[in-house]
């Protein structure tokens, strides 16, 4: 686990309302459903923090947890992105939060991209990992749900996204798999996270 404590610290709808920036933070990001809630939740060990302290009206706001006492990092939970339905100026309106998010955040350290392996990567998720580069943000690929596809497909997946991420400069050559479910993946992960931040 991470020593001590998890707390919901804010919901920034605007720039304007970042916490100060006093502490390293690690971002969460990837598509609506992809499993980022369990994984947070996994990570953290504790169940439905992510969920309990995130009303449906906030999923268009950075969350902020604090990890830690006293306090070591930020943990910035996205809002998920990919929507089919979603409203272009809602979509609009998510890029810039989270571009000016990235571009200007000195203690982001790193974020993680949460893809479903059961989906690979999406164009939404190239876009999303294309903001990093252009930000300058080093981030992780994490595979999500690898408890729902079989060994083969998994195999795969994981060569066709390694192909990909290679191309792209600011991300990490390593993929990580993980099951929130199985717990599988976890504590690699929790390892990588604490040594980013
Ligand atoms: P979010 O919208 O990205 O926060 O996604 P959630 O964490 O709410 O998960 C979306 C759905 O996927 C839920 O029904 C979860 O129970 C399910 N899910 C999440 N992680 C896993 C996993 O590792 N394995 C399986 N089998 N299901 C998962």
């Amino acid at each position: 686990l991470f020593s001590g404590r998890v707390d919901f610290l804010l919901s920034a709808p605007q720039l304007q309302f970042l916490p100060e920036p006093d502490f390293p933070e690690v971002a969460f990001a990837g598509r609506s459903n992809v499993g980022k809630s369990s994984l947070i939740n996994a990570l953290t060990g504790r169940k439905a923090i992510a969920r309990a302290s995130v009303t449906p009206g906030r999923t268009q706001e950075l969350n902020f947890f604090e990890i830690g006492m006293p306090t070591q990092f930020r943990l910035v939970d996205m809002p998920g992105y990919g929507f089919a339905k979603a409203p272009v100026k809602v979509v609009e309106r998510w890029k810039r939060l989270v571009r000016d998010y990235l571009r200007g955040r000195a203690v982001l350290k790193r974020t993680l991209v949460l893809v479903d392996s059961r989906h690979g990567l999406k164009p939404v998720d190239i876009e999303m990992m294309t903001m990093l580069d252009q930000a300058a943000v080093g981030y992780r690929v994490v595979l999500t749900k690898t408890d729902k596809v079989k060994a083969s497909a998994l195999e795969q997946t994981r060569d066709a996204v390694e192909a990909i991420s290679r191309k792209h400069p600011a991300c990490y050559p390593y993929l990580h798999l993980t099951s929130a479910e199985k717990g599988m993946g976890i504590a690699e992960l929790r390892a990588a996270v604490l040594a980013d931040s």
